[in-house]
């Protein structure tokens, strides 16, 4: 087996050089991060079409701008996020002050999944950098002309021993995992996150851990049904559903799931028009055994919209199928794919044991008008994040850490959530030597009562 111990070894001592450490090298890094991608939107923008069909726009937004913009908050926040903060200290240890000092890990390892192939490793490879670490990053072998561009283009700017990029399939992360980094942050499938989290329990390493799940929809009677229509089709159409937090399947109330399922109808055709099949800006199924994979739930339930399939260009039309149950095979693992199943509820507690009765979602959406349901769901439901009455947008937001809970994941990022991933915080008491209180000794006479008197 290919060993990286090489890389790692280079790592390391730079590392200990502490250049990573100083901010004005981070936020130069992050700076040239910036006008690299900004400098090769084009290429990526054309990878991404070659790997899956990804259209300029979906490329531009949900790849390009949403790591452009993480980097220009990142580098604005970065001075306050850094700095040591004071806190409070306690009576009981009068004269001393107390500090939390952020601290890189060392030497990081990036695991990315294929479905946003340039984002999924250039967000975590972001708080990396603003934490001060070192990284290996190892992108997908599915999308290899993606992962080919960025393999290009990091070493343009970061020297190896700072930021190197490995690319091949599961036998390099196997061979990477072999190593003792000092932070492991994987995204991708819970099957495979499982793997991870064993061999970073071999040296004990932290992990963050970004996976996926089976994502709730809940339309409830109340909801505004024309614009959950659309917000919904979106959310579970761009990328072809190929979206960690893409709604799963619907859930919707019976009173009004004949009414929703007619603008949702709609809303499909005016997102990707009458015969999805021949948009030539829809996305593709990443591989043909996804593709088979997906293929193999079309006849689960009543198909109601779409069933169309394109084998040769991987390609599945927007599809949604009714009279489903949670027995049915595509309710048994994640999805990932342009296929959307309904279920539906009578009574919003009926749909909360339902969801509830499965592992903890990485997200859940509700459409309701009512404060009240809102809350209830909300109280009820264990889930890593999600909207009420919108899809998908939380993720977009550095003010919300993003991530999962149970089988969805471990930890969180985006804005300071990243640097706080990356980020060791080293708590120190600062104490003085002006006087020492005899409290804290064994030999103060009577000292027991004294203490007890002080504490009371
Ligand atoms: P995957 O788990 O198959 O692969 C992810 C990465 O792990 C790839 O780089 C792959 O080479 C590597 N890998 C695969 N098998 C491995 C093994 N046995 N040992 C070590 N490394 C291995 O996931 P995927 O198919 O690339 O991505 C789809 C999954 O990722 C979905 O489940 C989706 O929900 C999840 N995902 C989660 C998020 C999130 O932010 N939570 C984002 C995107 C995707």
């Amino acid at each position: 087996m290919v060993t990286y111990s090489p890389i790692l070894k280079k790592q390391q001592s730079f590392f200990r050089t502490e250049k990573t450490k100083d901010l004005s090298f981070r936020i130069d890094a992050l700076e040239k991060l910036r006008s690299k991608i900004k400098a090769n939107e084009q290429p990526l923008m054309d990878a991404l079409r070659t790997d899956l069909n990804k259209s300029e726009f979906d490329a531009y937004t949900t790849e390009i701008m949403i790591v452009l913009e993480e980097i220009k908050f990142t580098i604005n926040h970065l001075q306050s996020w850094a700095k040591p903060r004071k806190v409070k200290t306690p009576i009981t240890h009068i004269g001393s002050s107390s500090y939390i000092y952020p601290e890189p890990y060392g030497v990081t390892l990036i695991i990315a999944p294929w479905n946003y192939p340039f984002q999924l490793a250039v967000a975590p490879l972001i708080g990396a950098i603003a934490a001060g670490n070192c990284a290996v990053i190892k992108p997908s072998e599915l999308t290899p002309t993606t992962s080919e561009v960025f393999a290009k283009l990091i070493p343009e700017i970061f020297p190896e021993e700072y930021i190197a990029v490995v690319q091949g399939g599961v036998e390099t992360s196997q061979a990477l995992l072999e190593e003792k980094f000092d932070y492991i942050f994987f995204t991708g499938s819970v099957p495979v996150g499982k793997v991870i989290m064993e061999a970073a329990a071999k040296n004990l390493t932290p992990v963050t851990l970004e996976l996926g799940g089976k994502s709730p929809c809940i339309v409830h009677e109340d909801a505004n049904l024309k614009l959950a229509a659309k917000r919904i089709a979106w959310g579970k159409f761009v990328n072809a559903g190929q979206t960690c937090v893409a709604p799963d399947y619907l859930y919707l109330h019976k009173g009004i799931k004949a009414r929703f399922l007619q603008f949702f109808q709609k809303a499909i055709k005016e997102l990707y028009g009458e015969k999805p099949l021949e948009n030539q800006n829809f996305t593709r199924i990443v591989s043909e055994r996804h593709f088979q994979r997906l293929c193999s739930f079309l006849d689960n339930g009543e198909l109601l919209i779409g069933g169309n399939t394109n084998q040769e260009r991987l390609i599945i039309e927007p599809t949604v199928l009714t009279e489903i149950t949670w027995e049915h095979p595509i309710m048994q693992d994640e999805i990932f794919g342009p296929i959307l199943p309904v279920l539906e509820y009578e009574s919003i507690e009926d749909a909360i044991v339902g969801i509830d009765n499965h592992p903890k979602p990485l997200a859940l959406y509700l459409f309701s008008e009512s404060e009240s349901i809102q809350k209830k769901v909300l109280n009820q439901i264990t889930f890593g994040g999600g909207c009420i009455n919108d899809t998908v947008y939380h993720l977009g937001s550095p003010h919300l850490p993003f991530g999962g809970v149970g089988t969805s994941g471990i930890g969180s990022y985006h804005g300071k959530g990243s640097f706080d991933t990356f980020s060791h915080e080293k708590s120190i008491l600062k104490q003085t030597t002006r006087f020492d209180l005899p409290f804290r000794y064994p030999n103060l006479k009577d000292g027991l009562n004294k203490i007890k008197k002080f504490i009371k």
